[in-house]
């Protein structure tokens, strides 16, 4: 597809849901796709090496039917690559946009864009946003760990809104304790609500009548975690919102949205590619997999067929609401659950998770399991192996942290056991679990 009609496409979806009809959608991604797979062929080693060895060329892909010919991208398979396997040649890996992880998804991995990539995908995040009534002039806050501003993705645009006092959006650190997020949210008084599922949810049950009644945000919308039922209807009970859920990842930024009248979720059909597979293949409506993706708008570091590591039910190929995208049911997630430390401290997972993933740069994957008040055990695959420095290294400090009354153990493994049910708890507390006595054979 020439650029221009891509742009032109591409603007006219941003600037409605609904711009685009079925038929149209369809088009763009046969046509985005053959251009992603001859550019990741010709541009990024780590695909061409992928596809040499499957025996499949640009040639083989005319469309999203031919997608199922293409090997499946796992996390692992990119985590010990150098940034110029993964990004595409002529590219310049230092100059782009690198997001930092949190620690929280249980898999670290950096993922680069370019300044025009990170506005384009803001864009389709901020367009479901909208759809859930948000207005350009909103007070936001979003209670979550904040980030600093990658010298990278700061340019004139974006300096100059600042200077106007745009956008209205005010970052809530979720690592400081409940009440202090409580006091903060109450001076700061948001139209719209937003954070991690979790944190959300805590702050929702601290906050008392008085700050309720200050606390009045037109809708709340949660990403990041699980959302249960339970948690919804709590959320929504203490700010007097509605809840809406986003499905997000620092891969694609948002993978779906849920629909304000079906409560399935649409699928971010223009953005990307999403598959739910059980042995590499599509269930049907109502049935369970595995996440994989493939973005159409990431082409310096691209994604195809990359498996998030989520469990989804697929839903209908359209949505009751009349939009023209895809739906999937429900999305199980991380479940990160908060730790009660004996010192009385009540402690969101990411910060512990934080502490582990920067001081130890040899990890691959790995989950932190609190057995009981006292015991705190990390299971990690590393991807290479830490000699007894490092090892000693990350328990002094990690120990530092959780205090001389919490025993803190590592253990090494070749590969983590898999949840019976297929979740992703990447922080499990046995001491008490928003997640535990859910029935999770059956769609949320
Ligand atoms: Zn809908």
């Amino acid at each position: 597809m020439p650029l221009h009609r891509t742009a032109l496409f591409t603007l006219r979806s941003l600037l409605s849901e609904r711009a685009a009809t079925r038929v149209e959608i369809e088009a763009f991604r046969d046509a985005r796709l053959r251009e992603l797979i001859r550019h990741a062929w010709e541009r990024v080693p780590y695909y061409r090496g992928l596809f040499e060895r499957h025996g499949i060329t640009p040639r083989d892909i005319r469309g999203v039917a031919d997608l199922a010919a293409l090997p499946l991208t796992s996390k692992r398979d990119l985590q010990g690559l150098s940034p110029e396997d993964v990004t595409a040649r002529g590219v310049n890996a230092a100059k782009l946009i690198t997001h930092p992880t949190s620690g929280s998804t249980g898999q670290p991995l950096a993922v680069r864009r370019t300044w025009r990539e990170e506005r384009l995908l803001n864009a389709f995040r901020r367009r479901a946003v909208r759809t859930y009534g948000r207005r350009a002039m909103d007070r936001v806050a979003y209670v979550g760990i904040p980030v600093a501003l990658d010298p990278r993705n700061d340019r004139l645009p974006q300096r100059l809104l600042r200077r106007v006092g745009l956008p209205r959006f005010t970052v809530v650190d979720c690592l400081q304790p409940i009440p202090t997020i409580v006091r903060r949210l109450c001076e700061l008084r948001p139209e719209v609500l937003s954070g991690v599922a979790g944190a959300l949810w805590r702050v929702a049950l601290a906050a008392g009548a008085a700050e309720r009644a200050r606390l009045r945000p037109r809708f709340v919308h949660v990403g990041g975690e699980v959302l249960l039922p339970a948690m919804r209807r709590q959320i929504s009970e203490a700010f007097g919102a509605p809840v809406y859920d986003i499905y997000g990842s620092h891969e694609f930024n948002i993978l779906a949205w849920q629909c304000r009248q079906s409560s399935e979720f649409h699928v971010c059909d223009d953005l990307l590619i999403l598959e739910v597979v059980r042995d590499g293949r599509p269930v049907a409506p109502g049935q369970r997999g595995e996440v994989v993706a493939t973005s159409l708008h990431s082409f310096a570091m691209p994604f195809i067929r990359f498996r998030l590591g989520d469990v989804a039910t697929q839903g209908e190929s359209t949505c009751a609401c009349g939009c023209p995208f895809s739906t999937i049911r429900s999305i199980a997630g991380r479940m990160n659950d908060y730790l009660s430390l004996p010192d009385g401290r009540l402690v969101h997972p990411a910060e512990i998770l934080g502490i582990v993933v920067r001081n130890a740069s040899w990890l691959g994957e790995y989950r932190m399991v609190q057995e009981r008040l006292d015991r705190v055990l990390l299971r990690a695959v590393p991807l290479v192996p830490p000699s007894s420095d490092q090892i000693a290294h990350l328990c002094h400090v990690v120990s530092g942290f959780l205090g001389p009354a919490v025993h803190f153990e590592l253990t090494l493994l070749e590969e983590l056991p898999l949840e019976p049910s297929g979740k992703t708890r990447v922080a499990r507390s046995l001491v008490g679990s928003i997640y535990d006595g859910v029935e999770w054979s059956s769609p949320f």
